[in-house]
């Protein structure tokens, strides 16, 4: 048995008092997940510095020991469960600060554990926000985790994905050696630009983690701007829907186009609660832009209230921006013109909700108490219909067994820029809580949910569709942001590709002891 001590004291001398815990629920609070539990670590560390992270690392992987970084923790596939017990679990929350807004040169340079809530509310006063600015898990889910894995929300109908916004980063490798991307990588050189010979920024975004520990991000900025509005539509059916989905899109006029099917929003409404109700009536009418349009959209929301969409099979929302109201007209009828062939609008309480507040507090269960699982593939709109009705084909086999074991299954949609469908069927499961969801959910959230015996019966049905969901996705040439440990990344990829990615992979972490299992690369073998 190895002795890890001198190990565990040299982390305590590295990062300082409260940054190192071995204690039992610490190490199995650290190895789970919101869909699943890993091995447990040696122990979690929470580097407070970028020297202390690289003096962590270095002398983890020095002794064989794998390092697994994690941001905000509320990824749903083993992304940063340990897959070995001689690990360390990095909490990079610890790296949270904003280290430059320059708002003449239009970026932003953030330590990797700061959370895209706390980067909003710093550059709310500036009127600045990257082009893709978070997603809805923003209250928890860091920058760097974003760009680790890919993520997708707002922002993202007109630009793409969280890469598209990244300029430079800063990387701790195996060995503690840090490598700049971007134009930063040059003495006296400012981060302001990212495409200066070969793209080597974009070699480290959706990596999970697999090449390295992001330790700082530049991010490019835009101008806020003043005027929002949101649109909702009925559709009787998915066609419809991707089709409104696909004319939006292609417009550029949108910020976000996202769908949800009337499962989805009914697992998502949860029980009344007036209080939380009337909060986010306030919410409302604080964001609009002068007191009468906040009380009108207060009024509109209440008249809608919690039953605007009952019943209907798909709801699509849209919203647009313009720096005046006059060009906020001329968006929005220019995409009602587009969308109303396909579908009939509806209240917007949806879009509005969703921007009067983007970043609330997050649960990692349904409002219901229920356990959540979401997974998604992008593929081109052309490829929706067929996606849905395979996948729709396999949930109709498994109907009644899915009855039985209390498993419910809804969709959302949304666009990913021009050319992207993302499609994501989520389950709900009735289940116990893991330590996990209690701790990562608000207590007055808990409160109201219910509770479930443990249903591994359930659980295990859930991985089999999901599964087989994954089959069907690859069959219809889906990309995937959120790889993880969980999409067939390196299945069929061209060779000479993959033969790049090893080579880089063996540069970056020799040992393979970064993130192990990450995007498919292989274990590392038993340690000399
Ligand atoms: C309720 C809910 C809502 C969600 N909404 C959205 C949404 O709107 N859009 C969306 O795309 N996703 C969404 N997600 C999924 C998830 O929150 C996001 O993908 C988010 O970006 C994860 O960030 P994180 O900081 O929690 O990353 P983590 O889960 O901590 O880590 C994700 C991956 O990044 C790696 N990693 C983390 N930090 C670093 C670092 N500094 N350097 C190197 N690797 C690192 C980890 O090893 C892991 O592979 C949602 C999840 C939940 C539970």
């Amino acid at each position: 048995m190895t002795d890890f001590s001198p190990l565990i004291a040299d982390l305590h001398r590295f990062c300082g008092p409260g940054a190192v815990l071995t204690d039992d629920e610490s190490r199995a609070f650290f190895s789970q997940d919101v869909y699943r539990i890993g091995l447990k670590p040696l122990a979690v560390v929470r580097p407070g510095s970028v020297l202390a992270l690289t003096q962590v690392v270095a002398a983890a992987i020095a002794k064989g020991v794998a390092v697994f970084p994690r941001g905000g923790g509320i990824s749903y596939t083993d992304a940063y469960l340990p897959t070995t017990e001689s690990a360390l679990v990095l909490d990079l929350r610890g790296l949270n600060r904003i280290l430059t807004i320059n708002a003449q040169d239009m970026y932003v340079t953030v330590e990797a554990g700061c959370t895209w809530a706390a980067l909003d509310a710093a550059l709310k006063p500036h009127g600045l926000r990257p082009p893709f600015w978070g997603p809805f898990s923003g209250s928890k889910a860091t920058i760097g985790g974003s760009l680790s894995q890919g993520t997708a929300t707002f922002g993202s109908a007109r630009v793409g994905p969280s890469d598209v916004a990244v300029i430079g980063l800063k990387v701790v490798l195996a060995d503690g050696s840090i490598l700049t991307t971007g134009s930063g990588a040059q003495p006296h050189h400012a981060p302001f630009f990212r495409h200066y010979g070969p793209d080597l920024t974009g070699l480290f975004t959706s990596d999970s983690g697999a090449l390295g520990i992001k330790a700082e991000v530049t991010l490019q900025l835009e101008k806020r701007p003043n005027c929002v509005q949101g649109l909702s539509y009925a559709f009787q059916d998915a066609q419809a829907c991707y089709s409104a989905m696909a004319e939006a899109a292609r417009s550029g006029l949108a910020g976000e186009v996202f769908a949800v099917d009337a499962e989805l929003l009914r697992q998502s409404a949860g029980n009344a609660d007036l209080r939380r109700d009337f909060a986010t009536l306030l919410q409302v009418g604080r964001s609009g832009s002068g007191p009468f349009d906040g009380l009108l959209r207060m009024m509109r929301l209440a008249l809608a209230g919690r039953n605007f969409a009952k019943g209907i099979p798909f709801t699509v929302h849209v919203v647009t921006e313009a720096n005046d109201q006059s060009r906020l007209k001329g968006n929005v009828s220019e995409l009602r013109r587009m969308i109303e062939p396909y579908g009939t609008e509806i209240a917007n309480t949806v879009p509005t909700v969703v921007r009067a507040n983007p970043f609330p507090p997050l649960a990692v269960m349904a409002p219901n108490g229920r356990r959540l699982l979401a997974i998604h593939a992008i593929v081109p709109f052309s490829v929706g219909t067929a996606l849905h009705a395979v996948t729709e084909k396999i949930v109709g086999h498994y109907a009644n067994v899915l009855h039985e074991n209390k498993v419910a299954i809804g969709y959302s949609f949304a666009t990913v820029g021009r050319t992207g469908l993302l499609y994501e069927p989520v389950f709900y499961w009735e289940d116990s809580r893991e330590l996990f969801h209690t701790r990562e959910s608000p207590a007055d959230m808990l409160a109201a949910m219910a509770t479930f015996p443990p249903n591994p019966s359930g659980r295990a049905l859930v991985q089999r569709v999901r599964d087989e969901m994954v089959e069907v996705m690859f069959a219809h040439g889906a990309a995937h942001l959120q790889i993880g440990k969980a999409y067939p990344y390196l299945r069929e990829r061209d060779p000479s590709a993959l033969a790049l990615l090893h080579t880089l992979k063996r540069h970056v972490d020799p040992r393979g002891l970064i993130n192990p299992g990450a995007l498919g690369l292989a274990m590392p073998g038993p340690q000399p």
